[in-house]
């Protein structure tokens, strides 16, 4: 790996929303990104965990020069053909029935959020709460910030919209004692990724579903980070063998384009003429991208490999944390984290970034690996043995 040459340069001109290296990102290739001084990194965070093909992989930049040569965007008033295969594709992999496309993570989640409001409209006698986890994480719309539990969003941007009960993750009791007449549904991460790889137990997840049902409640999973095989499953709920009511998808739908989706079961799909849609809604640049990812990532085989190579992922980072007495490991196949000894993640992963290597941490002492669904057992003994060298 070639030494950082930090190149000088200026981006005054973009919104200061993030803390960003002095480097400009140029070329990516699988599990590989490479900066304008030529510095290469190994890619562990891949888009935040979107490049689930890696970078640049030859099915999305097939599937983008063969589409955009036949239809960008015949307008969201119209079908097209990648739209209906991959609703079709997604239906028939999961327990849902109806699809809705959409741009972003949030996007989808609003629009879940939406979806069971008018819900519970037609079936609650107007309940509208929705009951939430503390440490949620579900986007940046002012819907979305304000089902999330991020603590340090209490305060931002008041009034938040009004409506989301929060309770404890993996805790039953707390959601049973919150419910009310209000409530219309119980929306959850079956692994919190934001809030630093905390998966929610099985027994949570049927739990809830079991709640969900007595109750007369929607369950909604937001799958837009452990969806599309991140977890070693094609979807995080298929773990615990529940049907949720309402799933959102993001992240590695696209394989790194802007995709994402709300998924229903047909009791739950309510949305009428004029609810809910978006200029660029379903268009078939994106959603062919979508159909060549799925295609992919759904073969049974895939799946398998993911399996494999996130128990020697698991393997590897239980080893760290047995030899620097570190306080263990957290995840699902290729969503992990190495909890640390103290609250020294943010000075390692900038250590790691000058060392070429590109992970992120969640938490103060929480270091997330979200890499490639393809990366490689020598790939990841790679990004081991520069960890180890910083610990
Ligand atoms: N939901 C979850 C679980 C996420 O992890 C994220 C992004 O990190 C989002 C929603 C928001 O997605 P987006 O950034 O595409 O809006």
């Amino acid at each position: 790996m070639n030494p950082s040459h930090h190149v000088v340069f200026s981006a005054d001109s973009i919104m200061n929303t993030a803390a960003r290296p002095q480097v400009i990102m140029e070329t990516g290739l699988g599990s590989y990104l490479t900066d304008r001084s030529g510095k290469t990194y190994l890619d562990f965070i891949q888009g935040w965990a979107v490049n689930c093909l890696g970078h640049c992989p030859p099915e999305i930049i097939m599937a983008l020069e063969s589409q955009a040569t036949r239809l960008i965007n015949p307008s969201p008033g119209f079908y097209n053909q990648p739209m209906i295969d991959l609703a079709d594709a997604i239906v028939a992999a999961s327990c849902f029935d109806h699809v809705f496309f959409c741009n972003s993570g949030a996007e989808a989640n609003e629009g879940a959020i939406k979806l069971a409001r008018k819900w519970g409209q037609l079936n609650r006698n107007g309940a509208f709460e929705i009951i939430t986890m503390e440490n949620a994480f579900h986007g940046r719309t002012l819907a979305t910030m304000s089902a999330s539990g991020k603590p340090q969003w209490e305060s931002l941007f008041e009034p938040k919209v009004a409506g989301f009960v929060k309770v404890p993750f993996n805790n039953l009791e707390a959601v049973e004692q919150v419910i009310s007449d209000r409530t219309v549904a119980i929306m959850l991460e079956p692994v919190q990724g934001e809030g630093g790889v905390v998966p929610a137990s099985d027994a949570f997840l049927a739990g809830i579903r079991q709640l969900a049902d007595r109750h007369g409640l929607l369950m909604i999973v937001d799958e837009v980070q452990t969806g599309i095989g991140r977890t070693g499953t094609l979807f995080g709920y298929q773990h615990a063998d529940i049907e949720p009511d309402i799933m959102t998808l993001g992240k590695g739908l696209g394989g790194g384009v802007p995709l994402a989706a709300l998924v229903s079961k047909r009791s739950a799909s309510v949305f009428e003429h004029g609810d809910q849609g978006g200029t660029y809604n379903g268009n078939p640049l994106m959603t062919a991208v979508g159909n060549a990812v799925f295609q992919t990532v759904s073969h049974p085989e895939f799946l398998l490999n993911v399996r494999d190579v996130g128990d020697y992922l698991m393997t590897q980072l239980n080893r760290l944390s047995d030899r620097y007495r570190l306080k263990g490991v957290r995840g699902r196949g290729l969503l992990q984290a190495l909890i640390l000894d103290s609250e020294r993640a943010s000075e390692i992963v900038k250590s790691a970034f000058e060392k070429g290597l590109l992970i992120n941490a969640p938490r103060p002492d929480v270091i997330r690996f979200m890499p490639s669904l393809r990366v490689t057992h020598s790939e990841i003994d790679q990004g081991i043995s520069i960890l180890e060298s910083l610990l």
